[in-house]
């Protein structure tokens, strides 16, 4: 399936290909004409940059690599066994038909990305799947007052920079079995037999005063009467009220994308958390919509002048220990590399800033 990213910029890739000379395609090589590009924002850069704006350069500017996720990939895995269950007729949506789908699907996100093969050991011997084998902690290693705020923890596996210890890797059953309890839980939770999505894993955009946003939405359900409903599903567990706004923000996201382009106010934003088998619910109205929008555009103006000032400054915050840039942020005592010199098209690079994947932030 072609990617909506970069179907939305043909320009731009018929830039890349007449300019690159050597045979290879760096997307950095198009850069001179970013600033003709039109400007796009995805929920994930956004939330980036609220998080903290060093974040958002290290990811966007710099693109400094960082490791697989284990928590990233096992949401993706159990995204793609729910959004595939609805293949199957409704009468065999069972928990055990939506599991036996989950070694297929992972043998396919390792085909498309062979190094997430490295989040687990193979041929290491393990505890009886089917009984139930003890799902770790999603928080193992949060500190405890953090875990009872309630704070997101988007990859609690990854090693947390400056720890010693590399945690140590589920073998396969065990990656199986905690991706089927999440599976598990969600079937206490929604009933796909009496579900009829109407669409799944659905590409959106929009523009609005010469911003772009897009995203992927999990699930949409409309109802006969045309109201809509928007579901994501989180392996992380259900946020605190102090953290719900963050949580929420992208849902009104998706909320403002489908008002402006299907006409119609989503009733319902519903999140799903598959940890601890909560669903937050919420119905948005046009003001907040509205206060959106506004913000979206505020936060865009905001990277816009980072982007002219060079002025990244690292915001501290409780996702600071998950951070995998940590050893080199000056708020821990540590020294970022220099600014590329293209840095200020590098941070407005719609195809950098506007990336979304199906499964952004499903870990959380
Ligand atoms: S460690 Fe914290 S302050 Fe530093 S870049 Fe990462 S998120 Fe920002």
């Amino acid at each position: 399936m072609a990617d909506p990213t970069t179907c939305q910029l043909p320009s731009a890739h018929d830039v890349v290909e007449r300019e690159v000379v050597d045979g290879s395609r760096h997307l950095s090589e198009a850069l001179p004409r970013v600033r003709d590009m039109t400007p796009a924002l995805s929920p994930s850069r956004a939330s980036d940059f609220m998080q903290c704006p060093l974040l958002y350069r290290f990811r966007v500017v710099d693109r400094l690599p960082e490791p697989p996720s284990a928590a990233a990939a096992r949401g993706t895995l159990v995204h793609a066994a729910l959004e595939r269950v609805f293949d199957l007729p409704a009468a065999e949506r069972t928990p055990e038909a939506t599991i036996a789908l989950l070694p297929e699907q992972w043998a396919r996100l390792v085909e498309e990305e062979p190094e997430l093969a490295s989040l687990v050991a193979a041929g290491v011997p393990v505890p009886d799947v089917a009984a139930g084998v003890p799902v770790p902690d999603v928080a193992e290693g949060v500190p405890v007052s953090d875990v009872a705020a309630g704070v997101p923890v988007p990859d609690p596996t990854a090693p947390a920079q400056g720890a010693d210890a590399e945690p140590p890797l589920p073998d396969e059953a065990a990656w199986f079995a905690e991706a089927a309890g999440f599976v598990r839980t969600w079937f206490t939770l929604e009933d796909p037999t009496r579900l009829e999505p109407a669409e799944r894993e659905l590409y959106v955009e929009a523009e609005v005063d010469g911003l772009t946003m897009r995203g992927y939405v999990d699930r949409l359900d409309v109802a006969p009467d045309g109201r809509l409903r928007v579901v994501d599903y989180k392996t992380g567990r259900s946020p605190s009220e102090l953290w719900e706004g963050k949580a929420l923000f992208q849902m009104k996201f998706y909320a403002l994308v489908l008002w402006r382009t299907r006409g119609v106010i989503p009733t319902l934003l519903q999140l799903v958390y598959l940890r601890d088998g909560q669903i937050l619910r919420y119905s948005p109205d046009e003001q907040e919509l509205l206060a959106t929008e506004r913000k979206i555009r505020a936060l865009w103006t905001a990277i816009e002048r980072a982007a002219d000032t060079g002025d990244w400054r690292p915001r501290r915050n409780r996702l600071c220990d998950w951070c995998h840039h940590k050893p080199i942020c000056p708020a821990w005592g540590g020294t970022p590399p220099p600014l590329p010199a293209d840095a200020e098209q590098r941070a407005v690079d719609p195809r950098a800033t506007g990336q979304a994947d199906p499964a952004d932030d499903a870990a959380e």
